[in-house]
């Protein structure tokens, strides 16, 4: 028998459900974190990046105690340390309100943030639906009308636009305010009760804590009853409705198409008045890339003076789904240069003139020899093809003797190979830039 393998060696994975990111996939997500840099420049949003841990208390206080996240998807645990009760942040939205009140960035009038990074859901995984994930996000605060509603969701109009995508489909409903809900409610609950015997463990559970979210269920067979249940838009007093035409009335004007569903809820309970959702029908059963609404009660609830906010979180690994399912073409990451050395002796110099080259905005890579040394020109010119480098420059030593490199085109088999001088890169090196 042989011997029992070391601990040392039995391989060790990545937690189910938790991806690494790595290229070429990665060169997609640098593409899309500079195409979201860009949209939330030109909407004069400010970035702010806040803890993955929080208080466990936020996330409860935050989200409502009757929601998926908090009943059954969150990572907490208890601080060793000091026996703080902490959690992964599942979402964005809490943490950046707690930092706002923290911080008072609302003294001077309202904010417009954004704020990306992993959040940790305990789901089923599966294709579009992670334990860690990605969001990128926007919150609005300070502003309560509907006018900041109609921007937050014509950014991400910009953002499919400027993604190349060209099939998300926008989906809007008002919650209403509280008292408005309260009587909506009691319509929901004696419509389900009359219908006691269709009721899923989940909405029996919920019937008498958190009725609107039955709604909110994803169970086939429960649609049908779901279908027919009274709606909060009959329920909406004049305010509510007016905030809701003034929206649409946004949308209308820039051409923004939309459907109205008065089934849309949204997984949390701080929602009220607009709540919508971004969906496609390219990625299954996880359709929705993007959902967000208005919140004028959160940050008062967190612990701050009472202040309106709207905003919205996407999943980037839902989005970059689509993106590839769509095809769209990313700008390629390949480097403008491959720098060949055959012989060892050529380092030093090569290296001089990558360096010059890099500082001046050129992306070289340069060819690293092994411990046997450069290795062959055939395997070299391999390597810098499989690069995708539009040149070569090969410094060898007949070209270094003359204080020149050999520039060859990679690309286009027609075009002369040239030299250039070893010294002042700089000079040309904008003749290496793609065009
Ligand atoms: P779902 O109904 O699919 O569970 P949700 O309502 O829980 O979504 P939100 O809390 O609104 O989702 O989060 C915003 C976006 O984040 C979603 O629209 C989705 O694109 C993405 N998202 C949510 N949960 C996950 C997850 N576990 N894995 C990957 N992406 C997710
Ligand atoms: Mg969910």
């Amino acid at each position: 028998m042989s011997e029992p393998k070391s601990a040392a060696a039995a391989p060790l994975r990545a937690v189910k459900g938790m991806n690494d990111l790595r290229p070429p996939e990665s060169a997609r997500w640098e593409w899309f974190d500079a195409v979201v840099g860009a949209l939330m420049r030109r909407y004069g949003y400010q970035l702010v990046r806040t803890p993955i841990v929080e208080p466990t208390a936020l996330f409860v206080r935050g989200l409502g105690e009757v929601t998926d996240i908090v009943e059954k998807e969150m990572y907490s645990f208890v601080d060793a340390m000091n026996g703080d009760h902490l959690t992964l942040r599942p979402e964005g939205t809490a943490g950046v309100v707690r930092a706002a009140i923290e911080h008072s960035m609302l003294y001077d009038g309202g904010k417009r943030l954004w704020y990306a990074g992993p959040m940790f859901r305990h789901e089923r995984p599966q294709r579009g639906r992670y334990r860690q994930f990605h969001q990128v996000g926007v919150e609005a605060l300070g502003f309560g009308g509907p006018d900041v509603d109609a921007e937050v969701i014509l950014m991400v109009r910009a953002l499919w636009r400027d993604l190349g995508l060209d099939d998300v489909r926008l989906e809007l409903n008002s919650l209403g305010q509280p008292d408005e809900r309260r009587a909506h409610r009691a319509a929901l609950i004696a419509h389900f009760e009359a219908h006691a015997g269709l009721l899923d463990d989940d909405a029996r559970r919920r019937l008498h804590s958190n009725p609107l979210r039955i709604l909110d269920t994803k169970n086939p067979a429960m649609q049908p009853l779901v279908e027919a249940a009274p709606r909060l838009m009959d329920y909406l007093g004049e305010a509510s409705l007016k905030h809701f035409d003034a929206v649409r009335r946004v949308l209308d004007a820039v051409g923004q198409p939309y459907r109205i569903n008065p089934r849309l809820v949204r997984g949390m309970d701080y929602y009220n008045l607009t709540v919508f959702e971004w969906v496609t029908d390219r990625l299954g059963a996880q359709g929705t890339v993007c959902g967000g609404g208005r919140y004028d009660g959160l940050v008062e609830l967190i612990g701050g003076k009472p202040a309106p906010g709207v905003g919205w979180g996407l999943g980037v690994e839902r989005v970059l789904d689509l993106v590839r399912e769509s095809g769209v073409e990313v700008p390629p990451s390949a480097p403008d240069a491959f720098v060949v050395i055959p012989d060892a002796a050529a380092v030093a110099a090569a290296t001089s003139v990558a360096e010059a080259l890099r500082a001046a905005g050129v992306a070289v890579l340069l060819h690293a020899a092994g411990r046997e040394g450069p290795g062959s020109m055939k395997s070299q010119f391999r390597k810098a093809d499989a690069s995708g480098a539009r040149f070569a420059l090969v410094f060898g030593a007949e070209e270094l003797s003359r204080g020149e490199v050999a520039v060859k085109p990679l690309r286009d088999p027609a075009a002369p190979q040239t030299t250039r001088p070893l010294d002042a890169a700089e000079r040309w090196a904008h003749e290496l830039l793609a065009p």
